[in-house]
């Protein structure tokens, strides 16, 4: 297989057009094809010239992830499966709401965490994706979302499936190319990335001075329950991620984003909403209540109205910021891993 272009150096690149007998101009042209533009073949950079173009499809190749599937939910978001190119696939959902366009991408071929709410959580991780494997969502979402919603996206959320911090290199890497001038020139701010708690990442994105938005899946704020759902927990718990937490706001004045799937008969009672509130003041966070999207490998399910609104009325009380998202995409298995593991179960 040739080598995906975008995985060399600017040394090597460089190198190739001078031997090819070209100005060193080009260099720049590809650089804005390849991550401004996201072009997906060399056939398509038509201020190239041909004879170089095809000197380069020779050498090289581009390895643009392809839309294997797509659902069209009653909600209008978008469900999306990917093919990567060694055959494994991914998800990613394009969320529309009035002022929104939010594109949720994956940051590994399935999850080593083993979250038990969450349908990722019961694949095994095949791999790491690259980080022009993640850059090429937000471009074919992009896309997608013009096509569909006559607008381009307005946020990015690292939500779907993996733990991005797990695949640090390439996260990073993917979301430098994201706000580049020289490349998307998306706000960072408005990119957020949601880990399930790796304590000591977190503190390296305080370290890296981010400037993208940071949430935390945290669904229960007391040790023994967390890690019933959680088995991160048990090597990163509450008070260590509190720490991290603080460490990270101290670096980069962020407030944190503390997401909570508020489950029937789990963590829904007003002691739970107490701890959340304790786990919630140690920092400047505001709390995103998420409404769950139920899989069938576990019978967790959403708390009953009468004790979710009390759950909610008792946080606004003590004074937090609380925003309640509903669940998007329901009807077309719209929550991380769902599409990857029915696919997976019809194999077996
Ligand atoms: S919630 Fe995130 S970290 Fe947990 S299993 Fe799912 S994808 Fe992995």
């Amino acid at each position: 297989m040739l080598d995906d272009i975008r995985l060399i150096s600017e040394a090597e690149l460089k190198d190739f057009i001078d031997k090819s007998g070209e100005k060193k101009y080009r260099y720049e042209q590809m650089y804005r094809h390849l991550w401004q533009l996201g072009t997906a073949s060399f056939d398509e950079m038509i201020d190239i010239p041909k004879a170089f173009r095809q000197a380069l499809s020779n050498r090289f190749s581009i390895n643009r992830i392809q839309i294997e599937d797509k659902f069209i939910s009653r909600d209008k978001s978008i469900k999306y499966s990917f093919l990567l190119y060694d055959g494994e696939r991914i998800e990613g959902v394009l969320i529309p709401s009035n002022e929104r366009v939010t594109a949720c991408v994956s940051s590994q071929v399935g999850c080593s965490l083993s979250c038990k709410f969450c349908a990722t959580g019961y694949l095994p991780l095949k791999r790491n994706l690259l980080f022009h494997e993640i850059f090429d969502q937000v471009i074919v979402l992009n896309n997608e979302s013009i096509l569909h919603f006559e607008r381009p996206l307005s946020n990015i959320v690292y939500m779907g499936m993996g733990e991005p911090l797990l695949n640090y290199r390439n996260v990073m890497e993917s979301i430098a190319r994201i706000t580049s001038p020289k490349g998307l020139n998306f706000s960072p701010r408005r990119i957020t990335l949601s880990t399930a708690g790796i304590a000591k990442m977190i503190k390296k994105l305080g370290d890296d001075n981010v400037k993208f938005e940071l949430a935390l899946s945290l669904h229960a704020a007391d040790d023994e329950k967390r890690s019933r759902m959680m088995e991160i927990n048990d090597s990163n718990n509450l008070q260590t991620l509190s720490d991290a937490l603080k460490y990270f706001y101290d670096k980069t004045a962020t407030r944190i984003t503390l997401e909570y799937i508020v489950f029937d008969n789990f963590n829904d009672s007003l002691e739970d909403a107490e701890n959340l509130s304790k786990f919630a003041r140690k920092v400047p966070t505001k709390i995103n209540i998420i409404e769950y999207n139920p899989i069938a490998e576990v019978d967790f399910c959403n708390a009953k109205e009468d004790k979710f609104n009390k759950f909610i009325a008792y946080l606004e009380r003590k004074g937090h910021i609380v925003n309640v998202r509903k669940s998007k995409g329901k009807d077309v298995n719209g929550a991380c891993g769902q599409l990857a593991l029915k696919k997976s179960i019809h194999r077996i």
